[in-house]
């Protein structure tokens, strides 16, 4: 599904070349876990940001199911990600004035889903994921993990088949995390490939497939 081939990204900073990725080589098949780790500053976010047609390599090939995405227009990339890919981030950028049925609702209405359609869809999601009694709370109203869980609803609702989390957990206790991080599987078990990055190791190690990043660069891979 997914296959990056010596793909570079070099920043400008001050006129100086920053290489935030040198070369990178991966390919990812439908329905895999894999988590993405390394320290700080190794190139993490960036790598996922490209996966996520958020950013474009400087050089080298990104297919996602043999499409060439480098060669897209940023309509058309912006088209593959609203139908293919659902993101969750550490912050969970939930809109503060809507209420956790219409932030899930969000990306269902800029995608012209009919109303009644969005309904059932929405209300499937709150089933889903455990958050029916929630439904008409801000999110200041919410705990950490179900205010995730919204980001996770609000991620799913266009039935993406790839979910790339970015430290998904790093803003809730370590239970909470947990529980949140068996959400993310649970969507990995009913077929939806799941890339997660962190810098924690034990999270990390919950996937069977690992990559390693330092400077850049893939320097270890396992797999179970
Ligand atoms: P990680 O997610 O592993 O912490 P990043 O992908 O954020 O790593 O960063 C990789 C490298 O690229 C770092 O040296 C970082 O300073 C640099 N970098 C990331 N984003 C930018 C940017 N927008 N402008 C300049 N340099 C950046
Ligand atoms: P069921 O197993 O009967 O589908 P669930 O409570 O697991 O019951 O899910 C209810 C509905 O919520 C599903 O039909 C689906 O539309 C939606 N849903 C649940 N999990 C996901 C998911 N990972 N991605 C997209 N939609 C999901």
């Amino acid at each position: 599904m997914i296959e990056l081939e010596d793909v570079w990204r070099i920043y400008q900073v001050g006129g100086q070349p920053v290489y935030a990725l040198r070369g990178i080589n991966l390919k990812v098949e439908a329905g895999e876990y894999l988590s993405v780790m390394g320290p700080s500053g190794s190139g993490k976010s960036t790598l996922l940001h490209i996966l996520g047609l958020l950013d474009r390599p400087s050089r080298g090939s990104y297919r996602l199911d043999g499409i060439e995405t480098t060669q897209l227009d940023e309509e058309a990339r912006a088209g593959l990600r609203q139908q293919r890919i659902g993101f969750v981030f550490q912050v969970f950028h939930l809109i503060p004035r809507l209420t956790a049925r219409e932030n899930i609702e969000l990306p269902l209405m800029l995608a012209g889903i009919a109303p009644a359609a969005r309904r059932r869809r929405v209300q499937q999601l709150l089933k889903a994921f455990a958050l029916e009694n929630r439904a008409l709370h801000l999110p200041s109203e919410l705990s950490g993990g179900q205010r995730q869980r919204v980001a996770i609803a609000r991620a799913v609702a266009m039935e993406p088949d790839l979910i790339l989390a970015d430290e998904p957990t790093g803003n809730l206790d370590r239970k909470t995390g947990l529980e949140v991080m068996e959400v993310l599987e649970a969507l990995n078990c009913r077929g939806l490939t799941l890339i997660l990055v962190t810098h924690d190791l034990e999270l990390g190690r919950r996937a069977p497939r690992r990559i390693e990043m330092r400077d850049g660069a893939i320097v270890r891979e396992t797999r179970e």
